[in-house]
C-alpha cells in the first residue's frame, strides 16, 4: 500500500468550506455522543516556541496533528505555525496520508465557528463584528457566511492596515463592511474575537451581540472577554477538559470566579440533541480551543477527495 503526500496547495485546491462544516458538525455530534477518542494535547516547550501533538479517532479514521508555534519565525523567513497531519486507518494503523495541516486548521476552526452559530446564534442574525482581523477572522467570515445571511460586517484590529485589508476582503464577497472602533463592533448580532490577547479586549458594557464566537484563547493565560461577561452568559465549550485548561474560560476558572459547573454544555452535546441550543434572548458564548477530532474529520474529507481526483504523490513507505 502507498501513502499519499498532500501539500498545502493540494489541500487548498481540494477542500471546500461547505464540506468542512459538514465533517466538523458530524465530529462534534460524535463527540457529544462520546463515540470519539481524543486524549489531551501533548506539548514540547522550547525557548523560541512549542510543538503540540493532537491525536484522535473519529469513526473509521484516526490521525495526529503535529503543529508548532514559533512567534519569531517570520524573522527567519518561516511561518509562525506549520502543521503536518498523518491520517491512519484504525483497522491496520496504516498511514494513509501525510498532509499539510495549516490550511486544514484554518478551515476546521472556521467550520467550528459556523457550527456554533448554526445552533446558538439567533436565526435572524445578519451582522457580524470582528475583533482581531488576522487569519482566523478571515476563515470565520468564510464559514459564517455559509450558515447565516451576513449582510453587514464591522471590524477592528489594533493594526489599522490589517483592519482595512480585512474589510476589503469581506467586501470582495459582496458583503457591506466598515472599519469601526471596538465598542461599535460589539453592537453587531454576532461577535467574533480572534486575537491572541492575554487581557480582555471587549468590555462587557459594549456588548449588544447575542452570540459570541470566542476563538482567540487557546492556551493558558489567554483571555479576550471580561469575567463579568462570562458570568452572565450561557457558555458552550468545544471540549470541557481543553477549555478549562486553555480556553476563554481558563483565566476565570483559575481565579475561581467561574466554576466548571457554570459551563452549560459542550457544542457536541447540543449537536447530538442532548442539550438545547439557543432558547431566548440570552447571550451565548462559544469557547473554541480547537479539537483534534475537527482535524481528523477534515483530513478524511481531503484524503477521500484527493484519491478520487488524483491529487498528491504516492509513496511506498514500508
Ligand atoms: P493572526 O496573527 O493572523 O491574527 C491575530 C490578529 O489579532 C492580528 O491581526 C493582531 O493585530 C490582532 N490583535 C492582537 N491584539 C489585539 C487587540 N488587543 N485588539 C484587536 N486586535 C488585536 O493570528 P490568527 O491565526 O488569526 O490567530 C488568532 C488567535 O486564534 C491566536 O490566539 C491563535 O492561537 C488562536 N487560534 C485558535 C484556534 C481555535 O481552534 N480556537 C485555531 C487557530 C488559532
Amino acid at each position: 500500500m502507498e501513502t499519499l503526500i498532500l501539500t498545502k496547495r493540494d489541500v487548498e485546491s481540494l477542500l471546500t468550506m461547505e464540506e468542512t462544516i459538514a465533517a466538523v458538525e458530524t465530529a462534534f455530534r460524535l463527540h457529544g455522543e462520546k463515540k470519539v477518542q481524543m486524549p489531551p494535547k501533548m506539548y514540547l516547550t522550547f525557548e523560541e516556541g512549542d510543538l503540540r501533538a493532537m491525536p484522535a479517532q473519529v469513526g473509521n479514521w484516526a490521525g495526529i496533528k503535529w503543529v508548532n508555534s514559533h512567534p519569531k519565525n517570520p524573522e527567519k523567513g518561516l511561518p509562525t505555525v506549520m502543521a503536518v497531519f498523518i491520517l491512519n486507518d484504525p483497522s491496520t494503523g496504516f498511514p494513509l496520508s501525510i498532509m499539510d495541516a495549516t490550511h486544514l486548521t484554518n478551515m476546521r476552526t472556521g467550520a467550528a465557528g459556523a457550527v456554533a452559530v448554526k445552533y446558538l446564534a439567533p436565526k435572524n442574525a445578519e451582522s457580524v463584528g470582528f475583533i482581531g482581523c488576522g487569519v482566523q477572522a478571515r476563515f470565520q467570515f468564510l464559514a459564517l457566511k455559509e450558515v447565516m445571511d451576513v449582510s453587514f460586517v464591522r471590524a477592528y484590529d489594533i493594526r489599522s492596515e490589517t483592519t482595512e485589508n480585512f474589510v476589503n476582503f469581506v467586501k470582495s464577497f459582496g458583503v457591506d463592511a466598515e472599519v469601526a472602533e471596538a465598542e461599535k463592533v460589539c453592537k453587531c448580532d454576532v461577535l467574533v474575537t480572534t486575537t491572541p490577547s492575554r487581557k480582555p479586549v471587549v468590555k462587557d458594557e459594549w456588548i449588544e451581540a447575542l452570540h459570541i464566537n470566542a476563538i482567540g484563547a487557546d492556551a493558558p493565560g489567554k483571555q479576550e472577554l471580561e469575567e463579568k461577561t462570562l458570568l452572565r452568559a450561557k457558555i458552550v465549550v468545544d471540549d470541557m477538559e481543553q477549555a478549562l485548561h486553555s480556553g476563554e474560560i481558563n483565566v476565570a476558572i483559575s481565579k475561581g470566579i467561574l466554576k466548571p459547573e457554570d459551563i452549560y454544555a459542550t457544542l457536541g452535546e447540543i449537536v447530538a440533541g442532548k442539550k438545547k441550543g439557543r432558547e431566548n434572548d440570552e447571550l451565548t458564548i462559544f469557547d473554541s480551543t480547537g479539537l483534534a477530532i475537527q482535524d481528523v474529520a477534515t483530513a478524511s474529507v481531503v484524503y477521500e477527495k484527493a484519491i478520487k481526483e488524483g491529487y498528491g504523490i504516492k509513496l511506498r513507505m514500508f
